[in-house]
């Protein structure tokens, strides 16, 4: 049997990073997806800020495009906002998965694909781990000090399917990718288009992002929550097709491929962060912000968090990964559950006429302060405007309200006279 310090499971982008950064200090690992390549589950459509290039070390190479424009489309409004520079891409969530695995192959590493994860056991004081192979019978058996759950929303080491998972908020989405003429293309190039409301995505928002020169990616996604109920909505295609249809005018288009995926949040990030020598990362702990899906630079984050961690418990340095959970709620916490409680309250309670004034109200924010809502998730901008907005609207119902009992008085004083 192989014997690894760490085993990883789940090759997206948390699981490879962090496979990446522990064979880059020397370790021995193994980096296992259930997929045989990464075009078959190629589910995400993958837009991040510019930062996120280089504080993972990513190349031009996973890059799809850039984009510089933001647009917000609802029932009945549509606003825009502009940056003078690249302020972010869309990757290629194949190649990038694709990239971290060759990076773990070239320091050392290695990366077994189409190996599904069966089980893990101790045996004679070490981790057993059980893969089977795509089309073979038999399964594979490795052992190791360490083992990490990337599996995403499936957290198929942490909870396996026998456990009771929690109650999750759930994203569930589908994404066509088609191709375009040039001239088609370059009306949607360098901007990000999002959604909302009840025309394009009740409970939910639909998108159109560029992914490179003639493809776009065209999705539509809806959030579920256990304590709210769910009206019956058309099919998620079938907003996607009223998007190429109303929105884009029915332009000649082929599709390319269509995918999908889910998302599963767990309230308050109860998610359990590590069992003895296991430790769960990326969205098997919830990374993702389900205020937009953005998912892909916090499990990255996320697998720096724990690979430091990971590197101080094989040391000796520390016996368990406490100090990783302790420094994931510290940074991620109280953003979340501020995300949470917003992506509740727009996704499943606002009515379609709250959605138009809502993004009505947005035309105030300037396009760095756009960004800094939808990346950031820095709501200050947000109250900043509302206050003296606020403070005008009240001032202006006051007036009225003066005016309407001025004109009352007045109208009643000659009759006092009268009498
Ligand atoms: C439709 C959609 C659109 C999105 N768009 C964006 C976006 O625009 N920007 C953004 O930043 N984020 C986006 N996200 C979120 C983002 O893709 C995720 O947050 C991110 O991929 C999470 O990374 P991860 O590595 O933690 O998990 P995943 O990417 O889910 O990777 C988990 C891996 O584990 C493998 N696996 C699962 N079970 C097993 C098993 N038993 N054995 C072996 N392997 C297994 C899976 O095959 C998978 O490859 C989107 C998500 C969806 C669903």
């Amino acid at each position: 049997m192989k014997h690894f310090d760490i085993v990883v499971v789940g090759a997206g982008p948390s699981g490879g990073h962090c496979a990446r950064r522990l064979t880059k200090l020397g370790k021995k690992v193994l980096l296992a997806e259930q997929h045989q390549t990464f075009a078959q589950n190629d589910f995400s459509s993958a837009a991040t800020p510019l930062e996120t290039l280089e504080r993972y070390d990513l190349p031009l190479d996973v890059v799809g495009s850039f984009w510089q424009k933001i647009a917000i489309v609802t029932t009945h409004v549509y606003q825009n906002w502009e940056c003078s520079r690249p302020r972010g891409v869309v990757l290629n969530f194949a190649k990038l998965r694709e990239f971290l695995a060759q990076e773990v192959q070239r320091q050392g590493g290695e990366v077994w694909m189409g190996h599904r994860y069966i089980c893990s056991f101790e045996e004679s004081g070490k981790t057993v781990v059980e893969f089977k192979p795509y089309k073979s019978n038999k399964t594979v058996k490795v052992s190791t000090q360490v083992l990490v759950d990337a599996t995403g929303p499936s957290r198929a080491v942490m909870c396996s399917s026998k456990q009771q998972h929690p109650a999750y908020f759930t994203g569930i989405a589908t994404e066509y990718l088609i191709e375009v003429s040039s001239s088609d293309y370059q009306k949607y190039a360098d901007q990000l288009i999002f959604f909302l409301g009840h025309k394009w995505m009740p409970k939910g928002y639909s998108w159109i992002f560029p992914m490179e020169p003639n493809r776009l990616k065209i999705g539509s996604g809806q959030f579920s929550h256990p304590d709210k109920k769910t009206e019956r909505t058309g099919s998620l295609p079938s907003y996607i097709e009223l998007i190429i249809k109303d929105y884009l005018q029915g332009i000649p288009y082929k599709i390319i491929d269509v995918h999908g995926g889910i998302l599963k949040y767990c309230s308050g990030l109860q998610d359990t962060y590590y069992r003895n020598n296991i430790i769960a990362i990326g969205d098997a702990v919830s990374t993702v912000n389900m205020l937009g899906g953005e998912g892909i630079r916090h499990g990255m984050e996320c697998a720096e968090i724990a690979g430091r961690s990971i590197e101080a418990y094989l040391s000796g340095k520390q016996g368990d990964f406490s100090s990783y959970q302790r420094e994931m709620r510290q940074t991620y916490k109280k953003t979340w559950d501020w995300s949470e409680r917003m992506g509740i309250s727009k996704y499943l309670e606002y009515s379609d006429e709250l959605i138009d004034r809502g993004v009505t109200y947005l035309n105030q924010l300037s396009s760095e302060e756009i960004l800094q809502v939808l990346f950031e998730y820095n709501f200050n901008p947000l109250y900043r405007r509302l206050f003296p907005y606020l403070r005008y609207k009240l001032s202006a119902k006051m007036y009225n309200l003066i005016q309407q009992i001025q004109s009352r008085f007045t109208a009643t004083k000659p009759l006092k006279g009268v009498d």
